[in-house]
Parts: C-alpha cells; sequence; structure tokens
C-alpha cells in the first residue's frame, strides 16, 4: 500500500486567533488530512487539503449507528524553537485497537505518525507558544457507506483536524468537584469502554448535564455492574493517594487505557513511589478520607494532563479532599509530565518525538 500525501495548500489562510483567550476547541487551523478507505482497495487518497465542510450523503451510516472512534493527542512548541509530539505511537497503536473493536479497519501505524508530522508541519506557525498551550490533534474516523442496513461499513473516512489550545486552567491547576455518579453507568465488560469511540460520550452527557446542574464539573463513574468500584473520571482516569500509596483502577475492559495515565503510573514507579493498579471500591476511599489517610485525588487525560479532586459526593455525602488544595504530587506531576512535553525537562523516558 502506497502512501503519498498530495497536498493542497489553501489560497485564503485565517487570521490567527488571540493566544491569550483561545479556550478548548474553538479555533482550527487552515488544513486537514483526509484518507478514504473503500473496501478492496484499502486506504487511499492521503491528502492535506484546506480546512471546511464535508459533504456527506443524508444515509451516512456513521451519523445513524454510531460507527466512528476519535483519538486526542497534542503538539508543543519549545523554547528554543522544536515542535514535540508525546508519545504519539501509542495513539496510533489505541486506534487501532478501537478500531478493531468497532470492525473499523487497522491503520498503517507508521503512516498515522507521518501524517499527523506531516499536516502539524504544514500548519506549525499555528502552534502558539505561551506558557501551558498547545496545539490539540484530533485524528478521527467514521463509516460512509450511505445504506440504512447495519452493518460494518465498506467505506471510511480518516480525517485530521488541529485547534489551538489554551492552558486547561487560566489560574494553574485548581482542584475540581466531582459527583460519584450512582444511576447512570458509563460502561461494562464486554461493551465498548476501553475504545474511544464516539458513542461513550453519546451515553455519558446526561449524567455530565445532571451533575453540572447540582454543581459539579464532572461525574466519576462506578463500576456498571455493582456500582460499587471506582472506573474513571468523565474523560479522565483516575488516582487516589491513601496513606503514601498511590492507587488507580485496572484496565479490565470498561475503562479507557489513558496514556496520560500510563505516563503517570511511569513517573510515580521512577519516584519510587508505590502504585498499584487494581480495583478499588468507592466506600473504601470515603473510610480512607474518614480515617484521615486519603491524601490526594487527580484525575489524568491529554486535555487537562492533571485535574485535581478536591471534592468528592456520593449518595448525599461530600467530602473534602486534601483541604481542597492541589496535592504536593499532583503539581509534581502535572509539572514533570508538561514540563517533558514542552521540552523544558529533560525527556529521560524517550517520551517526545520532535516533528521536523
Ligand atoms: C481519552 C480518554 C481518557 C484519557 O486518555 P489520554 O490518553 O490520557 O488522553 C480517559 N478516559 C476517557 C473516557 C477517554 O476518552
Amino acid at each position: 500500500m502506497s502512501h503519498e500525501i498530495r497536498i493542497d495548500k489553501t489560497k485564503s489562510p485565517k487570521a490567527k486567533p488571540d493566544q491569550s483567550n483561545l479556550g478548548f476547541g474553538k479555533y482550527f487551523t487552515d488544513h486537514m488530512f483526509i484518507m478514504d478507505y473503500t473496501e478492496g482497495t484499502g486506504w487511499h487518497d492521503a491528502r492535506i487539503v484546506p480546512y471546511g465542510p464535508l459533504e456527506l450523503d443524508p444515509a451516512t451510516a456513521a451519523l445513524h449507528y454510531g460507527q466512528a472512534i476519535f483519538e486526542g493527542m497534542k503538539a508543543y512548541n519549545t523554547q528554543d524553537g522544536r515542535i514535540l509530539l508525546f508519545r504519539p505511537h501509542k495513539n496510533m497503536q489505541r486506534i487501532n485497537v478501537t478500531n478493531a473493536r468497532m470492525c473499523i479497519p487497522q491503520i498503517d501505524e507508521d503512516f498515522f505518525v507521518d501524517a499527523v508530522k506531516a499536516l502539524v508541519n504544514i500548519d506549525r506557525d499555528w502552534i502558539p507558544a505561551s506558557q501551558g498551550t498547545s496545539l490539540y490533534i484530533r485524528p478521527f474516523i467514521f463509516a460512509t457507506d450511505a445504506v440504512l442496513g447495519v452493518h460494518p461499513s465498506n467505506t471510511y473516512k480518516f480525517i485530521v483536524i488541529l485547534s489551538p489550545v489554551g492552558a486547561y486552567y487560566s489560574t494553574g491547576i485548581n482542584p475540581v468537584k466531582i459527583y460519584v455518579e450512582n444511576s447512570y453507568v458509563r460502561a461494562v465488560k464486554g461493551g465498548t469502554g476501553f475504545a474511544k469511540t464516539c458513542g461513550n460520550y453519546a451515553a455519558s452527557l446526561k449524567a455530565q448535564a445532571e451533575a453540572a446542574e447540582k454543581g459539579y464539573i464532572q461525574v466519576l463513574w462506578l463500576d456498571g455492574v455493582e456500582k460499587k468500584y471506582v472506573e474513571e473520571v468523565g474523560s479522565m482516569n483516575v488516582f487516589f493517594k491513601i496513606n503514601g500509596e498511590v492507587i488507580t483502577p485496572s484496565l479490565e475492559g470498561s475503562i479507557l487505557p489513558g496514556i496520560t495515565r500510563d505516563s503517570t503510573i511511569h513517573l510515580l514507579k521512577s519516584m519510587g513511589i508505590k502504585v498499584t493498579e487494581r480495583r478499588i471500591a468507592i466506600q473504601e476511599v470515603f473510610d480512607a478520607h474518614k480515617a484521615g489517610l486519603l491524601e490526594e485525588a487527580f484525575g489524568t487525560g491529554t486535555a487537562a494532563v492533571i485535574s485535581p479532586i478536591g471534592e468528592l459526593n456520593w449518595n448525599g455525602t461530600g467530602i473534602i479532599v486534601n483541604n481542597g488544595c492541589t496535592g504536593e504530587l499532583s503539581s509534581h506531576i502535572y509539572d514533570t509530565i508538561t514540563g517533558i512535553q514542552s521540552g523544558e525537562l529533560p525527556d529521560t523516558f524517550n517520551w517526545t518525538v520532535e516533528v521536523k
């Protein structure tokens, strides 16, 4: 399969947004990457074209049955003028795990990274430079057969778009209030919880909206069978520091295997901190708080990197974690990961890949 990328540059570049007020996912760069899949031919017609609307048949399968997936990663400008991606091969491995679950054809993993690099390179002037900002990269794939029968599509589009984003927290990292969800569930074993598929998000919106009405920024999901064990928080994995040990739910099929989660585990181990992946009951977290042993709690994900949890509410009982302050460990992990991503700290784990 040959993968030449055809390039069609825009003739009317857009004005760049104000770097001090980017928000998240509101602005898009001048170009996008597109590649098509046709049964029998495979992936073909890789191209970088001006960013713009797509024309779709109203019967497009993804719009009806949700055969659609995505990834999320970032590119960073370094002080010395380099552009770094963070562990992009992890995203390409994960996109194929997701694809396999959703009956979407596999993508050549090295080509995926090459395509992202080529696109980022063309729009490199869009990567913001100020502290905490980055270029968010959104690869996604959706089924394009224009047929209403329910079956895996024979045609797909793989697209990558780019969005300059601001620091997730304008005033540094701040603890958030989390609602422990006890009626809706996100995923069950055998379902699609481990896959980065659009339907998981569609199914989560109701709980998120109800939590927001009560004043909480996100929900903490419990397991879909007993509603007893902690799964993840919104679109982040979750960690608890209890009596010096860091505990995170083990990956058993219903949790998204986050790359920030994996990086955090590596970092903690390298610091000599005990980190355990296992099932953890929400009752255990509340009991640890009662005993004065719950030291920190935080979420991990590409968008925010680390999001400290300041308050948890479960069945009407609220607990304040670490006096509602950002913990020492949460801060340290945030500083270390963002330092490596932006090239300010030595890349001791070989996590960054330069775009040239
Ligand atoms: C993407 C995602 C995460 C975080 O994964 P990262 O690779 O760390 O960005 C966590 N949970 C869900 C449900 C996700 O979709």
